[in-house]
């Protein structure tokens, strides 16, 4: 039996590589419960209504919504972890089934075409303040994301969107 307490020594990301880096929105798994109990996570009905025109960003499947889709706005924690810094905020989400490409090796084009923060938090749970970045549109997110994991104090960063500071994604070195 191999000694799984021993992780593979491995080199920190290089720039731009993305390779590396996996990017997350929301577990199929978990939506599912959440929808099927008719709640979200902050206590509200869950109030599922059609879209006519497209373009809200979607976190259950990274892209943005079509026009007929039935989403809904939902109170959502992306945190795996309990603490102070767990924070519950608003996303929107398909309701009733969608391609469920949660997880991607890079961001489609179109988050970086919307300014966002970068939020990085260490192993213990909380943000690493001094490396808070805001990245304007069209300036490379998934290069900036990819420099924020090449420090080793840097276990997730999380991506909100600078107007409304809604969750946008979750990045973590693959
Ligand atoms: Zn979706």
């Amino acid at each position: 039996m191999s000694d799984s307490r021993q992780p593979p020594a491995r080199p920190w990301p290089k720039l731009g590589d993305m390779t590396n880096v996996i990017f997350e929105g929301i577990e199929p798994t978990d939506l599912r419960e959440v929808l099927a109990s008719g709640v979200d996570q902050g206590g509200n009905p869950i109030q599922p209504f059609i879209d006519a025109d497209g373009g809200w960003p979607m976190r259950c499947c990274l892209a943005d919504s079509l026009p007929g889709d039935e989403v809904a706005i939902i109170a959502w924690s992306p945190f795996r972890w309990q603490g102070p810094y767990r924070e519950t905020g608003p996303i929107v989400v398909h309701t009733n089934g969608c391609s469920s490409t949660w997880q991607a090796a890079a961001l489609p084009e179109e988050f970086d075409q919307r300014p966002m923060i970068l939020r990085p938090y260490g192993a213990e749970h909380s943000i690493l303040y001094e490396l808070v970045s805001p990245i304007s549109a069209g300036s490379g997110l998934n290069a900036a994301v990819g420099a924020l994991l090449e420090r080793p104090e840097v276990a997730e960063v999380y991506g909100r969107n600078v107007r409304g500071g809604c969750f946008a994604f979750v990045a973590r070195r693959a």
